[in-house]
């Protein structure tokens, strides 16, 4: 079969499912899955347990339609190639391009973030090394940052705090950020190593500080040379953001008795909803998008405008326990589209 143009150029904004395999502790505590996925990944039906007011069990079905759903067998490698690899050739032609995980604690945003990038710079460099590209002198850099309780810290330069500023064509530029050029990816999984223990972290569980976080792992290819610290004649051609979202229940964290807990719950919530007002927009022709919602979507805010990609990736667990989390997750992608 001949392919068409749309084939070739990746949609503007692509919405995938992501479910993961119900785990030991879910089924010890006599969970079962209650997400069915059907033909060949396109149709989703939630089998929600439910019970009359005489206590009799019932199950109410939900059913979703999404551009892709990958079930618990597809590898990371499946993953990539569904949502980031489409988009590789679009970043040098001066595209901006944003990878999210969307969904609740647990449900394994970090799991499917975290192999992302490195895949990425491999097509990258070797577009760069290998193709009619060689002779361009371009450069790819990395940054890593967090934002949390609506401040940002630099995750590879020991989490300081940075400001945001922007210019007035429209490009954010974050005072302070450490950006470093990435020629190999033994040095590039350090620095994802490194930025990913610089996270907020407590130690693993539903309560661990990284679910309010949101880590942000940018991908520049640029153009030129830095003559200094002040002077650059450096142009970037194209941005690939990975974003690792809070955990989305955390938005839900606003009658918390802790005070800093409804604060960062009230934040999330927030950035949450802003962004989903933000690739709405992108879809529709009205001009204006409403970064200002939220620290996140004006962080992103380059990346929003112009010729831009988005890939949502939401993550679901597939256990009966957390089925309330995972129909707001799912129409939260829903409302994306
Ligand atoms: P989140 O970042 O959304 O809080 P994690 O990515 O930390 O969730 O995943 C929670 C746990 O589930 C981790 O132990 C992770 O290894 C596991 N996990 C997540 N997704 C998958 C998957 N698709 N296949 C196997 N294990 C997974
Ligand atoms: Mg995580």
């Amino acid at each position: 079969k001949e392919k068409s143009a749309k084939d070739i150029v990746p949609a503007k904004i692509k919405v995938v499912v992501r479910k993961r395999p119900i785990n030991k502790k879910e089924l010890a505590r006599s969970e079962e899955d209650i997400i069915c996925i059907e033909d060949n990944g396109c149709f989703l039906t939630v089998h929600e347990p439910k019970l009359k007011v005489d206590l009799t069990a019932y199950v109410e079905k939900h059913e979703f339609v999404f551009d892709a759903i990958l079930d618990e067998d597809v590898s990371n490698d499946e993953v990539y190639m569904e949502t980031v690899e489409p988009i590789i050739p679009t970043l040098f032609q001066r595209t901006k391009a944003t990878c999210f995980a969307y969904g609740q604690t647990g449900s394994g945003k970090t799991y499917t973030m975290q192999p992302l990038p490195l895949k990425a710079s491999e097509a990258i460099l070797s577009l760069m090394h290998n193709s009619s590209y060689k002779s361009e002198g371009f450069q790819l850099w990395l940054s890593f940052f967090e934002i949390y309780g609506g401040k940002l810290f630099d995750l590879l330069n020991d989490r300081r705090k940075l400001c945001m500023r922007e210019d007035g064509r429209q490009q954010v530029c974050i005072v302070g950020l450490k950006e470093f050029q990435i020629t190999d990816l033994n040095i590039l999984k350090e620095f994802i190593e490194k930025g990913s223990l610089a996270r907020s972290t407590g130690t693993t569980g539903a309560n661990e500080e990284s679910s309010r976080s949101h880590a942000i792992l940018q991908l520049a290819i640029k153009k030129g040379s830095e003559v200094s610290e002040k002077k650059r004649s450096q142009q970037v051609v194209g941005k690939l953001s990975f974003i690792d979202l809070a955990g989305s229940e955390r938005g839900a964290d606003t009658t918390d008795n802790d005070r800093q807990t409804r604060l960062e719950g009230a934040e999330i919530n927030k950035s949450l909803l802003a962004l989903k007002e933000c690739i709405r927009a992108l879809d529709s022709d009205q001009g204006h998008i409403p970064f200002r919602g939220s620290k996140l979507t004006e962080v992103l805010r380059d990346s929003f405008v112009g010729d831009s990609r988005t890939v949502m990736i939401s993550c679901i667990s597939p256990s009966s326990g957390s089925c309330e989390h995972t129909l707001n997750t799912l129409r939260y992608a829903d409302r994306v589209k």
